[in-house]
Protein backbone atom coordinates (compact mmCIF):
# COMPACT_ATOMS: atom_id res chain seq x y z
CA UNK A 1 0.00 0.00 0.00
CA UNK A 2 1.48 3.57 -0.83
CA UNK A 3 0.19 6.16 1.39
CA UNK A 4 0.77 10.12 1.60
CA UNK A 5 3.83 9.53 3.95
CA UNK A 6 5.04 6.48 2.00
CA UNK A 7 9.10 7.30 2.08
CA UNK A 8 10.30 6.78 -1.35
CA UNK A 9 13.80 5.91 -3.16
CA UNK A 10 14.95 4.65 -6.16
CA UNK A 11 17.87 3.62 -8.58
CA UNK A 12 18.74 5.52 -11.54
CA UNK A 13 20.47 4.59 -14.56
CA UNK A 14 20.49 3.77 -18.28
CA UNK A 15 19.53 1.08 -18.90
CA UNK A 16 17.72 0.06 -15.70
CA UNK A 17 14.92 -2.38 -16.45
CA UNK A 18 17.83 -5.11 -15.39
CA UNK A 19 18.28 -3.68 -12.27
CA UNK A 20 17.75 -6.71 -9.10
CA UNK A 21 17.76 -3.83 -6.42
CA UNK A 22 14.17 -3.00 -6.26
CA UNK A 23 13.64 -6.62 -5.54
CA UNK A 24 16.13 -6.93 -2.21
CA UNK A 25 14.49 -2.77 -1.18
CA UNK A 26 11.28 -3.95 -1.47
CA UNK A 27 11.85 -7.42 0.19
CA UNK A 28 13.26 -5.46 3.11
CA UNK A 29 10.74 -2.96 3.64
CA UNK A 30 7.98 -5.39 3.31
CA UNK A 31 9.24 -7.19 5.76
CA UNK A 32 10.49 -4.55 8.16
CA UNK A 33 6.88 -2.95 7.83
CA UNK A 34 7.83 0.72 6.86
CA UNK A 35 5.90 2.50 4.69
CA UNK A 36 8.08 2.70 1.72
CA UNK A 37 8.99 2.14 -1.91
CA UNK A 38 11.70 1.69 -3.93
CA UNK A 39 11.74 2.05 -7.88
CA UNK A 40 13.73 2.36 -11.04
CA UNK A 41 14.05 5.36 -12.95
CA UNK A 42 15.71 5.43 -16.08
CA UNK A 43 16.84 8.56 -17.22
CA UNK A 44 18.28 9.75 -20.98
CA UNK A 45 22.19 10.36 -20.41
CA UNK A 46 22.03 14.23 -21.21
CA UNK A 47 19.03 14.74 -18.20
CA UNK A 48 20.78 13.26 -15.33
CA UNK A 49 21.64 16.56 -13.81
CA UNK A 50 18.30 17.86 -14.08
CA UNK A 51 16.77 14.83 -12.49
CA UNK A 52 18.65 15.15 -10.01
CA UNK A 53 18.40 18.88 -9.21
CA UNK A 54 14.76 18.14 -9.04
CA UNK A 55 15.33 16.06 -6.21
CA UNK A 56 16.83 18.50 -4.37
CA UNK A 57 14.99 18.93 -0.29
CA UNK A 58 14.11 15.36 0.18
CA UNK A 59 10.57 14.32 -1.90
CA UNK A 60 12.87 11.55 -2.72
CA UNK A 61 14.75 9.94 0.27
CA UNK A 62 17.49 8.80 -1.56
CA UNK A 63 18.51 6.85 -5.06
CA UNK A 64 21.50 3.97 -5.95
CA UNK A 65 23.11 5.21 -8.77
CA UNK A 66 24.09 2.87 -11.55
CA UNK A 67 25.85 2.73 -15.14
CA UNK A 68 26.55 5.52 -16.47
CA UNK A 69 25.69 8.12 -13.85
CA UNK A 70 28.34 7.01 -10.59
CA UNK A 71 31.13 9.52 -11.64
CA UNK A 72 28.22 12.64 -12.42
CA UNK A 73 26.44 11.75 -8.98
CA UNK A 74 29.41 12.50 -7.08
CA UNK A 75 29.96 16.23 -8.89
CA UNK A 76 26.35 17.09 -7.82
CA UNK A 77 26.86 16.12 -4.31
CA UNK A 78 27.14 19.16 -2.06
CA UNK A 79 28.50 16.70 0.98
CA UNK A 80 30.64 14.01 -0.36
CA UNK A 81 31.57 11.56 1.70
CA UNK A 82 35.24 10.06 1.90
CA UNK A 83 34.51 6.54 0.32
CA UNK A 84 32.86 8.24 -2.51
CA UNK A 85 35.55 10.83 -2.60
CA UNK A 86 38.16 8.18 -2.86
CA UNK A 87 36.27 5.83 -5.45
CA UNK A 88 35.82 9.43 -7.41
CA UNK A 89 32.14 7.69 -7.92
CA UNK A 90 29.28 7.75 -5.70
CA UNK A 91 26.80 4.70 -5.95
CA UNK A 92 24.65 6.31 -3.13
CA UNK A 93 22.67 9.68 -2.95
CA UNK A 94 20.53 11.03 -0.17
CA UNK A 95 18.63 13.90 -0.27
CA UNK A 96 18.48 16.10 2.95
CA UNK A 97 15.68 18.00 3.97
CA UNK A 98 17.91 21.06 3.67
CA UNK A 99 17.99 20.75 0.04
CA UNK A 100 21.92 19.54 0.33
CA UNK A 101 22.86 15.76 -1.33
CA UNK A 102 25.12 13.33 0.44
CA UNK A 103 27.12 10.96 -1.96
CA UNK A 104 28.63 7.45 -0.15
CA UNK A 105 30.41 4.77 -1.66
CA UNK A 106 28.92 1.16 -1.04
CA UNK A 107 30.48 -1.05 -3.38
CA UNK A 108 33.39 -1.12 -2.02
CA UNK A 109 31.75 -2.26 1.03
CA UNK A 110 29.53 -4.53 -0.68
CA UNK A 111 33.06 -6.23 -2.59
CA UNK A 112 34.38 -6.74 1.04
CA UNK A 113 31.20 -8.39 2.49
CA UNK A 114 31.33 -10.96 -0.17
CA UNK A 115 34.82 -11.96 0.54
CA UNK A 116 33.93 -12.37 4.06
CA UNK A 117 30.61 -13.79 3.23
CA UNK A 118 32.25 -16.51 0.74
CA UNK A 119 35.92 -16.60 1.35
CA UNK A 120 36.28 -17.11 5.34
CA UNK A 121 39.21 -16.03 6.57
CA UNK A 122 40.15 -13.69 3.77
CA UNK A 123 42.67 -10.63 5.48
CA UNK A 124 42.37 -7.66 1.89
CA UNK A 125 45.72 -6.38 4.75
CA UNK A 126 47.76 -9.29 4.00
CA UNK A 127 49.11 -9.23 0.62
CA UNK A 128 48.84 -7.68 -3.25
CA UNK A 129 45.27 -7.64 -4.94
CA UNK A 130 44.96 -7.41 -8.83
CA UNK A 131 41.89 -5.75 -10.38
CA UNK A 132 40.90 -6.55 -14.17
CA UNK A 133 38.99 -3.08 -15.17
CA UNK A 134 39.29 0.43 -14.62
CA UNK A 135 35.80 1.84 -14.59
CA UNK A 136 33.40 2.70 -11.64
CA UNK A 137 33.91 -0.68 -9.98
CA UNK A 138 37.40 -1.01 -10.38
CA UNK A 139 37.94 2.15 -8.50
CA UNK A 140 35.28 1.74 -5.98
CA UNK A 141 37.06 -1.97 -5.87
CA UNK A 142 40.80 0.04 -5.14
CA UNK A 143 39.74 2.75 -2.73
CA UNK A 144 38.30 -0.39 -0.42
CA UNK A 145 41.22 -2.54 -0.69
CA UNK A 146 43.17 0.67 -0.40
CA UNK A 147 41.65 1.54 2.80
CA UNK A 148 41.13 -2.32 4.44
CA UNK A 149 45.23 -1.81 4.58
CA UNK A 150 45.74 -3.54 1.51
CA UNK A 151 49.76 -3.31 1.44
CA UNK A 152 49.57 -2.78 -2.72
CA UNK A 153 46.71 -2.69 -5.32
CA UNK A 154 47.20 -3.77 -9.08
CA UNK A 155 45.28 -2.47 -11.58
CA UNK A 156 45.15 -4.45 -14.55
CA UNK A 157 43.52 -2.72 -17.88
CA UNK A 158 42.68 -3.24 -21.37
CA UNK A 159 43.64 0.54 -21.90
CA UNK A 160 46.49 0.82 -19.67
CA UNK A 161 46.16 4.80 -19.25
CA UNK A 162 42.94 4.44 -17.29
CA UNK A 163 44.56 2.08 -15.34
CA UNK A 164 47.18 4.35 -14.39
CA UNK A 165 44.54 7.33 -13.92
CA UNK A 166 43.76 5.05 -10.88
CA UNK A 167 46.79 4.46 -9.60
CA UNK A 168 47.89 8.21 -9.85
CA UNK A 169 45.74 8.84 -7.43
CA UNK A 170 45.39 5.82 -5.32
CA UNK A 171 48.69 4.33 -5.63
CA UNK A 172 49.87 0.67 -6.85
CA UNK A 173 51.03 -0.56 -9.87
CA UNK A 174 49.48 -0.07 -13.47
CA UNK A 175 49.35 -2.95 -16.33
CA UNK A 176 47.97 -3.48 -19.50
CA UNK A 177 46.27 -7.07 -20.19
CA UNK A 178 49.43 -8.28 -21.69
CA UNK A 179 50.97 -8.21 -18.11
CA UNK A 180 48.75 -9.78 -16.52
CA UNK A 181 50.41 -12.72 -15.40
CA UNK A 182 52.98 -10.26 -14.18
CA UNK A 183 50.65 -8.96 -12.06
CA UNK A 184 48.81 -11.80 -10.78
CA UNK A 185 52.00 -13.12 -9.21
CA UNK A 186 51.77 -13.40 -5.42
CA UNK A 187 48.60 -12.04 -5.07
CA UNK A 188 46.17 -12.94 -2.19
CA UNK A 189 42.88 -11.77 -4.73
CA UNK A 190 42.53 -11.54 -8.23
CA UNK A 191 38.85 -9.43 -8.70
CA UNK A 192 36.81 -9.04 -12.30
CA UNK A 193 35.77 -5.85 -12.45
CA UNK A 194 35.26 -5.37 -16.10
CA UNK A 195 32.25 -5.98 -18.13
CA UNK A 196 33.30 -8.90 -20.14
CA UNK A 197 31.86 -12.05 -19.04
CA UNK A 198 28.57 -10.39 -19.03
CA UNK A 199 26.26 -12.12 -20.73
CA UNK A 200 25.94 -11.07 -24.12
CA UNK A 201 29.66 -9.75 -23.92
CA UNK A 202 33.06 -11.16 -24.85
CA UNK A 203 35.05 -13.12 -22.22
CA UNK A 204 37.95 -11.65 -20.59
CA UNK A 205 41.11 -13.97 -21.44
CA UNK A 206 43.33 -13.65 -18.03
CA UNK A 207 46.11 -16.02 -17.17
CA UNK A 208 44.67 -17.27 -13.63
CA UNK A 209 46.75 -19.94 -13.66
CA UNK A 210 49.99 -17.42 -12.73
CA UNK A 211 47.77 -16.69 -9.45
CA UNK A 212 48.73 -18.37 -6.08
CA UNK A 213 46.91 -21.26 -5.54
CA UNK A 214 45.61 -19.89 -2.38
CA UNK A 215 44.51 -17.13 -4.32
CA UNK A 216 40.50 -15.89 -3.69
CA UNK A 217 39.27 -15.07 -7.36
CA UNK A 218 35.86 -13.12 -7.54
CA UNK A 219 33.81 -11.37 -10.52
CA UNK A 220 31.68 -8.15 -9.79
CA UNK A 221 29.39 -10.07 -13.06
CA UNK A 222 26.49 -11.50 -11.92
CA UNK A 223 24.59 -12.34 -14.67
CA UNK A 224 25.41 -15.26 -15.25
CA UNK A 225 25.95 -16.47 -11.60
CA UNK A 226 29.09 -18.21 -12.51
CA UNK A 227 30.78 -16.78 -14.90
CA UNK A 228 33.16 -18.13 -17.31
CA UNK A 229 36.20 -16.47 -15.27
CA UNK A 230 34.87 -18.01 -11.92
CA UNK A 231 34.24 -21.26 -13.70
CA UNK A 232 37.85 -21.22 -14.93
CA UNK A 233 39.17 -20.54 -11.56
CA UNK A 234 37.32 -23.45 -10.33
CA UNK A 235 38.72 -25.73 -12.74
CA UNK A 236 42.19 -24.17 -11.13
CA UNK A 237 40.85 -24.89 -7.65
CA UNK A 238 40.70 -21.34 -6.40
CA UNK A 239 37.88 -20.39 -3.96
CA UNK A 240 36.14 -17.78 -5.91
CA UNK A 241 33.36 -15.32 -4.50
CA UNK A 242 30.23 -14.20 -7.22
CA UNK A 243 28.84 -10.32 -8.07
CA UNK A 244 25.44 -11.72 -6.28
CA UNK A 245 27.38 -11.38 -2.63
CA UNK A 246 28.58 -8.11 -3.57
CA UNK A 247 25.25 -6.56 -4.69
CA UNK A 248 23.57 -7.67 -1.92
CA UNK A 249 26.42 -6.35 0.53
CA UNK A 250 26.24 -2.84 -1.21
CA UNK A 251 22.51 -2.73 -0.74
CA UNK A 252 22.74 -3.32 2.77
CA UNK A 253 23.93 -0.06 3.81
CA UNK A 254 22.10 1.46 0.68
CA UNK A 255 19.01 0.91 2.90
CA UNK A 256 20.54 1.89 5.79
CA UNK A 257 21.25 5.20 4.47
CA UNK A 258 17.76 5.66 2.98
CA UNK A 259 15.92 4.54 5.49
CA UNK A 260 17.58 5.06 8.79
CA UNK A 261 18.21 1.89 9.90
CA UNK A 262 19.81 -1.41 8.76
CA UNK A 263 17.27 -4.35 6.77
CA UNK A 264 15.88 -6.96 8.38
CA UNK A 265 18.33 -9.82 8.52
CA UNK A 266 15.92 -12.45 8.46
CA UNK A 267 14.91 -11.90 4.55
CA UNK A 268 16.55 -14.56 2.12
CA UNK A 269 17.25 -11.77 -0.30
CA UNK A 270 20.58 -14.07 -2.01
CA UNK A 271 17.32 -16.65 -2.95
CA UNK A 272 15.00 -13.84 -4.32
CA UNK A 273 17.98 -12.56 -6.55
CA UNK A 274 18.63 -15.99 -8.01
CA UNK A 275 14.92 -16.63 -8.63
CA UNK A 276 14.84 -13.40 -10.72
CA UNK A 277 18.08 -14.50 -12.31
CA UNK A 278 17.16 -17.90 -13.41
CA UNK A 279 13.40 -16.19 -14.84
CA UNK A 280 14.92 -13.98 -16.74
P1 LIG B 1 32.68 0.56 -16.79
O1 LIG B 1 31.94 0.61 -18.07
O2 LIG B 1 32.96 1.84 -16.08
O3 LIG B 1 34.12 -0.15 -17.05
C1 LIG B 1 34.21 -1.30 -17.82
C2 LIG B 1 35.64 -1.85 -17.80
O4 LIG B 1 35.63 -3.10 -18.49
C3 LIG B 1 36.69 -0.98 -18.50
O5 LIG B 1 37.87 -1.01 -17.74
C4 LIG B 1 36.88 -1.67 -19.87
O6 LIG B 1 38.18 -1.51 -20.38
C5 LIG B 1 36.68 -3.11 -19.47
N1 LIG B 1 36.24 -4.00 -20.55
C6 LIG B 1 35.03 -4.02 -21.15
N2 LIG B 1 34.97 -5.03 -22.06
C7 LIG B 1 36.17 -5.66 -22.03
C8 LIG B 1 36.73 -6.76 -22.74
N3 LIG B 1 36.02 -7.44 -23.67
N4 LIG B 1 37.99 -7.15 -22.44
C9 LIG B 1 38.70 -6.48 -21.50
N5 LIG B 1 38.24 -5.42 -20.80
C10 LIG B 1 36.98 -5.01 -21.07
O7 LIG B 1 31.89 -0.44 -15.87
P2 LIG B 1 31.84 -0.54 -14.26
O8 LIG B 1 33.21 -0.41 -13.73
O9 LIG B 1 30.81 0.38 -13.70
O10 LIG B 1 31.30 -2.02 -14.06
C11 LIG B 1 32.09 -3.14 -14.47
C12 LIG B 1 31.30 -4.41 -14.25
O11 LIG B 1 31.11 -4.62 -12.85
C13 LIG B 1 29.90 -4.35 -14.87
O12 LIG B 1 29.61 -5.61 -15.42
C14 LIG B 1 28.99 -4.07 -13.68
O13 LIG B 1 27.70 -4.59 -13.87
C15 LIG B 1 29.74 -4.80 -12.56
N6 LIG B 1 29.46 -4.23 -11.24
C16 LIG B 1 28.89 -5.05 -10.32
C17 LIG B 1 28.63 -4.61 -9.05
C18 LIG B 1 28.03 -5.54 -8.06
O14 LIG B 1 27.51 -5.09 -7.04
N7 LIG B 1 28.12 -6.84 -8.28
C19 LIG B 1 28.92 -3.21 -8.64
C20 LIG B 1 29.57 -2.41 -9.68
C21 LIG B 1 29.81 -2.93 -10.93
P3 LIG B 1 38.64 -0.19 -21.18
O15 LIG B 1 38.95 0.85 -20.14
O16 LIG B 1 39.84 -0.62 -21.95
O17 LIG B 1 37.47 0.18 -22.06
Amino acid sequence: MISGATLLAGVVGNPIAHSMSPILHNAWLAAAGIDGAYVPFRVAEDRFTGFVESLRGGSVRGLNVTIPFKEQALALADRPGERATMAGAANVLVFEADGGILADNTDGLGLLAALAGQAPGFDPGSGPVAILGAGGGARGAAAAFTAAGCPEVRIVNRTQARAQAITDVLGGEAFGLDRAAAAFEGVIAVVNATSAGLAGEGELDAPLEATPTTCVVMDMVYKPLLTPFLARAQALERRTVDGLAMLIGQAIPSFEAFYGRPPPADVDVRALALKFLEGR
